[in-house]
């Protein structure tokens, strides 16, 4: 089997689309793996707009630990690896759905996050935009931040269950991957959508799939390139590229 690097570098138009996996060796938690959140935390509640809408404290309260800390998580060689490629020209454009801001700490920029971004927080009732700096003080500490200027509840700009997508950035996402002719999916298992309609556009206009995950996903079959481990593929990329 040729490499994932010469399969990059034989491409014209890479694409590059990530999961949670990706982040578990920065110590991040993913959602659905065997150690994910969602074996302790109610997946309907956290994530829930219904949910938030009642009681927003509950989001807050467990979301200190593995959103509002993030800036004590760092990328690891599969970020670092995206970005070289990226800056080589390699990779045209980072798509993921991921909310842990660890594409951008390595620099990677026009980062499509399909899941929205805890990067900026909205006032329920006013619509005034936060930072995550400015939030992180207060979230931090398990606390529901409070808009300054009405006092309305202030939300992350993750996509909740029950809440729409930002068509505009799926739309984004569908356009890069119809005009990819690779498209490299690494630590997603392609089962929440738009996921898997991402790498099949790429397919449908007859371009080439790769993927590392740990676990099956759906289009398996249809991938020219398949592997499992993400670390010594990503430490293998890395001693091959000039
Ligand atoms: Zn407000």
């Amino acid at each position: 089997m040729t490499s994932l690097f010469d399969l990059i570098a034989s491409s014209s138009h890479a694409v590059v689309f990530t999961g949670a996996g990706i982040s578990t060796l920065s110590g991040i938690r993913d959602f659905r793996g065997k150690n994910g959140i969602y074996n302790d935390l109610d997946a309907d509640k956290i994530f829930s707009l219904d949910y938030f809408l009642t009681d927003p404290s509950f989001y807050y309260k467990h979301a200190a630990h593995f959103i509002y800390n993030l800036d004590d998580k760092q990328p690891n060689i599969v970020h670092n690896q995206i970005f070289r490629l990226e800056k080589a020209g390699l990779f045209k454009r980072v798509i993921t759905q991921n909310i842990d801001l660890l594409h951008q700490k390595t620099g990677s920029r026009n980062v499509l996050e399909l899941h929205g971004s805890p990067q900026t927080h909205t006032c329920l009732d006013c619509g005034m935009k936060y930072a995550f700096a400015d939030i992180v003080p207060i979230a931090g500490k398990g606390k529901v931040p409070k808009c300054e200027k009405c006092g309305g509840v202030v939300k992350p700009d993750i996509v909740f269950f029950g809440e729409q997508l930002d068509q505009a950035t799926i739309d984004a996402a569908l356009f890069e991957a119809g005009r990819a002719d690779l498209i490299v999916v690494l630590g997603s298992s392609l089962v929440v959508q738009p996921a898997a309609s991402v790498p099949l556009e790429t397919l449908r206009r007859g371009g080439k799939l790769a993927i590392v995950n740990d676990g099956p996903t759906p289009l398996d079959d249809r991938a020219a390139f398949r592997l499992s481990d993400l670390k010594s593929t990503f430490v293998a990329l890395r001693d091959q590229m000039p």
